[in-house]
């Protein structure tokens, strides 16, 4: 078998023209355009990048957008001031922390500090509690993403056996959540394997649906999935290519020549769950300028 491709940029390319459609309706109805405020602390280059394709693709669906450039030697008092003013701003509809924060700000604080009416990242305890018990909530944005992936192309879920390699807070909890959940697409079995797993490849064989966000390169391989297994592969990584100008290229947790053999199902890298996340993020931000979700 060689699988078929789940192709995330013709459904991402989809999703924004909704979006973009969606915007304009609700601006015909005589609403302001949807505003989004980034906030970027110090100069990671690979944060720079993230932020480029959002503000791009907000431009792109008619989301207005500005992005707050503060220094890496902000205080957690500064940052919090800053985020309030924000939180209180009405004409702010989403706001996005960019991560990772310079080590000494806690992210889990700087998270919980942005109002979670206006969370589009989906990550403060508010969004993620109503989404752990199926309320109304933000979702966060990669796992909305690989939703919206399985939807699309008729993947069914209920009474599969789902298996979540890596289980961080923004990628592998809340995709083994909504995977398990009582939903209509979700009612997996589901397993979440981490670094401390024991005997990783007893979990992917049996996995019907495997989902790998470990930040690992070819971590997966051929021989550890079953023949028929959808393949969600969400890593992106770097690795050394002297064949490419920029000196590298860019791979996936799974080794993808090798599982695509068994695999009825795969994203590629990249191609694949990246341009999903910035997708649903537009979505998101939608949401929060019409206030669906937390309606006032
Ligand atoms: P984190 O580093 O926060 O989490 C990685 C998770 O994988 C952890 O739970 C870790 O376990 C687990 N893990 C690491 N190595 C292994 C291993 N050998 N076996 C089993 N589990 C392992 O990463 P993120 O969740 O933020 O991102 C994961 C990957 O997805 C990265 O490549 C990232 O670039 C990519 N990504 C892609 C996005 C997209 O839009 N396509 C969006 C976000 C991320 P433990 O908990 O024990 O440490």
């Amino acid at each position: 078998m060689s699988a078929k491709i789940i192709d995330g940029k013709k459904v991402s390319a989809l999703t924004r023209d909704e979006v973009r459609q969606d915007v304009e309706d609700w601006m015909e109805a005589g609403n302001r355009a949807p505003f989004l405020q980034v906030v970027l602390i110090g100069n990671d280059p690979a944060s720079d990048v993230y932020v480029g394709a959002k503000t791009r693709a907000c431009k792109e669906v008619g989301i207005e957008t500005d992005t707050m450039r503060l220094p890496d030697t902000i205080s957690a008092k500064e940052l919090k001031n800053t985020i309030n003013k924000l939180n209180n701003d009405d004409s702010v509809d989403g706001i996005l922390v960019q991560l990772p924060l310079p080590t000494h700000l806690s992210s889990h604080d700087v998270i919980e500090s942005i109002d979670y009416r206006k969370d589009v990242d989906g990550f403060h305890p508010m969004n993620v509690g109503r989404l752990t018990v199926g309320q109304p909530s933000f979702q966060s944005c990669t796992p909305a993403g690989i939703f919206e992936l399985l939807k699309h192309y008729s993947i069914p879920t209920k009474g599969k056996h789902a298996v979540v390699v890596g289980a961080s807070n923004i990628v592998g909890r809340p995709v083994s959540i909504l995977l398990s959940r009582e939903e209509s697409i979700g009612k997996a079995t589901t397993t979440i394997c981490h670094k401390y797993t024991k005997d990783l490849t007893q979990h992917t064989i049996s996995a019907d649906i495997l989902v790998v966000a470990a930040g690992q390169p070819s971590l997966i391989r051929g021989e550890m999935v079953k023949e028929g297994v959808v393949v969600i592969d969400v890593g992106i990584n770097r690795v050394a290519d002297e064949n490419k100008d920029k000196g590298y290229s860019l791979v996936g947790d799974c080794h993808f020549e090798s599982v695509k053999e068994k695999a009825s199902w795969i994203t590629p890298v990249p191609g694949g769950v990246g341009p999903m996340t910035v997708a649903m993020l537009m979505k998101n931000t939608l949401l929060a300028a019409k206030k669906s979700i937390y309606p006032e």
